[in-house]
């Protein structure tokens, strides 16, 4: 069945004139989704998307089940907080779509791949922010499996919700919320920005979103992302356009100053949480257990590959989970210089890889002195690299890597030419 599109203006935004463009995009989306697997070279893999990163215990335990029962024993955390399964056998998507159901984690089969959030992980937690991201999450996600025009959107669309922290805001969002100091949000798409008041901030994103498809669909460059888009100037008209349709008030006002995305330090946060790492994002269904052994734990998966846990009843508490944590094979203290180091999946998984880049992937002296991240590839596709400034590691062959410098600026022109 073909979703349904956003309503659009009657009234052509670029005057009236054809333009023949190039696509940027010659082939659907084939990102993977919980209910639409990517065949691997390991198996199928399936990806959870966690809109406002929180899983419950029950929920942890489910999902360590199933990659016991159903993949390989392992979970995968990835750079925007979601989780994946690997290893997974060609048949097991009712098994798995009822596992999922059942903990509570598949509240709409259509809209599962959209639910792209990336939000504040310690929202609520350590007294700085100014709104409670996570209730703009709940909310904006709520709206997004309400609608059907929402599927249109593709797995890749990103919404980041920020609590006015700075954290996820630099995340490289197609849509962004930033709280403000006084209750309101700044409501970001491309370099364009608006105000709104708090309460409208969900519905505001939701509009932006509206405006990116209205435009992406008249330029008919098969662009997923914002920065795919044309720059015709038909953005700003299609959001001022669609924010007055959902009526919502908004100042249009300039995006702030630039953010570099800033992940929670391990340790204890606060007196009831603690945030730790799985190194280079990957863990084993024992090792997820153990994030939540009580059942009025909250786990919240970070977008830098970590897990911040919540509930603990006090300080001693939050200092026991730690010690476990850092015995189960987390990171759990600032300064270890794996904290930097990412990588993608590499062989044997994926097929496309030159070299085993997990095996090969450690700090490299050079990044660490200049204060970047350093991310092992397989391939010129860098699946998972961080935003900003980053140190890759390309695979030449098997074992030899290419080691240069990335900037956001290059980074965004690659992208927008990809
Ligand atoms: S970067 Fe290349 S080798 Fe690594 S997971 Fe992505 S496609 Fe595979």
């Amino acid at each position: 069945m073909l979703a349904a599109m956003p309503p659009s203006s009657s009234k052509p935004r670029n005057g009236g004139e054809t333009h023949i463009r190039d696509r940027v995009r010659d082939r659907d989306d084939a990102c993977p989704g919980a209910l639409r697997l990517h065949r691997a070279d390991d198996g199928g893999l399936a990806r959870l998307r966690l809109p406002t990163g929180v899983l419950t215990a029950h929920q942890v335990a489910a999902l360590a089940g199933a990659a016991d029962r159903l993949g390989d024993g392992r979970l995968g955390v990835t750079s925007r907080g979601n989780i994946d399964l690997r290893g997974l056998p060609d048949d097991c998507g009712l098994a798995l779509a009822g596992l999922l159901a059942e903990a509570g984690l598949l509240p709409s089969a259509a809209h599962e791949r959209v639910r792209n959030m990336v939000v504040s992980p310690l929202s609520g937690l350590d007294g700085r922010g100014h709104g409670d991201a996570r209730s703009w999450a709940r909310e904006l996600d709520a709206l997004l499996c309400a609608r059907t025009w929402t599927t249109a959107l593709s797995g890749r669309f990103l919404f980041a919700v920020d609590d006015g922290r700075g954290d996820v805001a630099g995340s490289g969002g197609d849509v962004t919320l930033l709280a403000e100091p006084d209750g309101r949000a700044l409501v970001r798409i491309g370099d364009l920005a608006w105000r709104v008041a708090g309460d409208d901030a969900p519905r505001a994103a939701l509009a932006a979103a509206g405006a990116f498809l209205a435009v992406a669909r008249e330029a008919g460059t098969g662009a997923w992302r914002v920065a795919e888009l044309p720059r015709t100037g038909s953005l700003e008209a299609a959001v001022t356009e669609r924010l007055a349709d959902a009526g919502v008030a908004a100042e249009r006002t300039g995006p702030g100053a630039p953010v570099v995305a800033a992940p929670p330090e391990p340790g204890v946060v606060g007196d009831r949480a603690v945030s730790v790492v799985a190194p280079l994002g990957r863990v084993t269904s024992e090792q997820f257990r153990a994030l939540a052994p009580g059942p009025g734990d909250e786990v919240r998966v970070t977008p830098w590959r970590g897990f911040v846990v919540a509930g603990l009843p006090g300080r001693a508490a939050a200092e026991g989970r730690l010690a476990a944590l850092d015995r189960a094979g987390y990171l759990t203290r600032p300064g270890s210089p794996w904290l930097a180091v990412s990588a993608c999946t590499g062989r044997p998984g994926c097929g496309k890889a030159l070299a085993d880049v997990r095996a090969d992937a450690r700090p490299l002296d050079a990044a660490a002195a200049r204060g970047l991240p350093v991310h092992w590839s397989g391939c010129e596709r860098r699946c998972g690299h961080p935003q900003g400034d980053w140190v890759d590691a390309l695979a030449t062959g098997d074992g030899t890597y290419e080691i240069t410098v990335r900037t956001t600026r290059r980074d965004n022109d690659a992208q927008a030419q990809k």
